[in-house]
């Protein structure tokens, strides 16, 4: 990134994927060290962990993990706005989306460099696929090694209906 964008962007995607991998792992849905990284702040992911069965889609999926995560603390962030007397909401959003707009580029570089230490996540994890898709896979896999025995059956009763 760095090497495309510049050195600030190369600062901005380094800063982004330590975060990701380290605070915004998708090991929230369990007691893991990210969580209690988040020490008090831990809390903002009970919801998170409660909702979502460790490994599953909405956790270890593909962006919908990180998605998942990123609307989590922006629902924090939005009560906490609602609960501020001071904050005003629509004076918060403007400014997002103002510094949105100006900044497309470091968007683009966090929410990549977000999904890619998710990607290093789920390839450490060794199973890189979410938990329903393992099972799918097992299943099918189970499928085809019952079709196997079948085809293997087959062939043994056939050569022998041959010898005979
Ligand atoms: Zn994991």
């Amino acid at each position: 990134m760095g090497l495309i964008w510049g050195w600030t962007d190369g600062i901005t995607a380094a800063i982004a994927f330590l975060f990701g991998g380290l605070w915004l792992s998708p090991d929230l849905d369990t007691r893991s060290k990210a969580l209690h990284r988040w020490g008090r702040l831990g809390f903002i992911w009970w919801p998170y962990r409660r909702l979502i069965r460790h490994r599953s889609i909405w956790s270890h999926g593909p962006l919908i993990g990180t998605t998942v995560r990123l609307v989590n603390l922006l629902g924090w962030l939005i009560l906490v706005i609602f609960l501020v007397p001071s904050l005003n909401l629509t004076v918060v959003t403007e400014s997002a989306q103002q510094w949105m707009n100006n900044h497309p580029r470091q968007i683009i570089t966090i929410a990549l460099a977000l999904e890619s230490s998710t990607w290093l996540h789920l390839v450490l994890d060794g199973d890189p696929w979410p938990v329903e898709w393992s099972h799918r896979r097992n299943r099918s896999s189970n499928k085809l090694c019952t079709r196997d025995k079948r085809v293997q059956r087959h062939s043994i009763s056939s050569s022998r209906s041959t010898n005979s």
